[in-house]
């Protein structure tokens, strides 16, 4: 049964369109894999010049501020002036982060790619894709995988690791494996995100239009076996995380545009002290956290520098000189330095999860997306959902849905 979760209990992200953790940044529409239900056509146009790269972010510095840039796509890597491209993000301000699937990635690219100023990775890793040379056919087969990019960036060292995966219907039982391997690895896996599949099935209740004229919805997304029948809420991965984790607790979230008390995006965070659990990050922290975050910095924040996720023990130290919550993670982890004093050498880490429940639709037609999207994207010259680009590329609009 999906966990109930009351979005007031915690912090609404201060993420705005104007002011937001993250921006999102697509110079190729090609890519080395293919995912089921994928957001994008990778028929599409293809690279991107550097100089429309380059437009693309005057449009985001002259009306968005952020934390990061999301270099996305289709897989960025094959993008082939990805190293002039990470240098220019950089040089404009943000921090760069590659959304890839990791295939193109080798040691010499991630070395020429730290020297360009990238900040993190964010690698898509799950069971819609054929990878090349993985047989893997379960989450818990592919964390293997997982844990080879993990290690490639602990080597180079001072890079941000996280991992997406979608997860549907079909696959959703595999999140408490992701969860505990995580907890293993806590020391080199700063973020598990898990995007809730968007099945196109599940819009049959609804006639699509676009300026007015009905359109075939089938055409922009396609259908696929992958992603079950059944749309998951952001209550059905918090139950599964629970069962990895009982004590996982969410502290910060997004709501929807249509529903207040949606959970579009569901952020928590443990602190992880030889392997074990220490505790969630309350409320409270999250909220001094982006608030001191924007005081100095002027962004809020999205992606930490692993030399401060490895700072577990100072963070639950001074929040929990304000915070209950935080107090009893810290007499948590005394306890383990008094029970074993190699616990006072070992770093303790923050982890975070964010659960991602990507548009659903309303009884009424009303589509649900995320208040402050994050992975907002340039078309045009505009800022768009960049999970909705297809429909600007195929009618130049946003669909509308009308209930039949
Ligand atoms: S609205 Fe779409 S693009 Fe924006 S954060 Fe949500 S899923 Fe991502």
């Amino acid at each position: 049964m999906a966990a109930t979760l009351e979005h007031l209990k915690y912090y609404r992200l201060p993420w705005n369109y104007a002011d937001n953790g993250i921006s999102w940044l697509e110079p190729t529409t090609k890519c080395n894999l293919r995912c089921e239900g994928c957001y994008r056509d990778l028929n599409g146009p293809g690279h991107k010049t550097i100089e429309e790269v380059r437009a693309d972010l005057e449009v985001f510095r002259r009306l968005r501020k952020s934390d990061c840039m999301s270099i996305a796509g289709g897989d960025p890597l094959v993008y082939p002036q990805i190293l002039e491209l990470v240098k220019m993000v950089k040089e404009m301000g943000w921090k760069p982060i590659v959304n890839t699937n990791g295939v193109a990635l080798n040691e010499t690219l991630l070395g020429d790619l730290k020297k360009a100023g990238v900040f993190g990775f964010t690698f898509h890793i799950d069971t819609s894709q054929k990878r090349p040379n993985a047989h893997a056919t379960t989450e818990d087969e592919l964390n293997e995988t997982r844990l080879h990019y993990a290690e490639m960036l602990a080597r180079v060292g001072g890079i941000a690791c996280s991992f997406n995966s979608t997860v549907s219907e079909k696959t959703v039982h595999e999140i408490p494996s992701m969860v505990n391997w995580a907890q293993k690895h806590a020391d080199i896996v700063h973020t598990m995100v898990f995007i809730l599949y968007r099945s196109p099935t599940l819009t049959g209740d609804f006639n699509f239009y676009a300026n007015g004229k009905k359109i075939d919805i089938g055409a922009t997304y396609k259908e696929t076996a992958w992603g079950g029948s059944r749309t998951l809420m952001a209550g059905d991965a918090v139950e599964k995380i629970r069962e990895a984790d009982s004590i996982y607790e969410p502290a910060a979230y997004l709501n929807g545009t249509a529903k207040p008390d949606s959970l579009k995006w569901l952020l928590a965070s443990r602190i992880v002290l030889n392997g074990e659990t220490m505790g969630y990050v309350s409320p409270n922290f999250m909220e001094l956290v982006q608030t001191f975050t924007h005081l100095f910095t002027g962004t809020y924040l999205a992606y930490a520098k692993p030399k401060s996720i490895a700072r577990g023990k100072l963070a639950s130290f001074l929040g929990g000189m304000v915070d209950k919550k935080m107090r009893s993670i810290f007499v948590s982890i005394l306890g383990r330095m008094f029970s074993n004093p190699l616990n006072l050498f070992r770093p303790a880490y923050l982890q975070s999860f964010m659960i991602i429940q990507p548009v659903n639709f309303e009884m009424d037609g009303r589509q649900d997306m995320c208040d402050s999207c994050p992975d907002i994207t340039v078309h045009d010259g505009k800022l768009v959902w960049s999970c909705r680009l297809e429909e600007m590329n195929d009618h130049g609009v946003f669909l509308t849905s009308v209930p039949k």
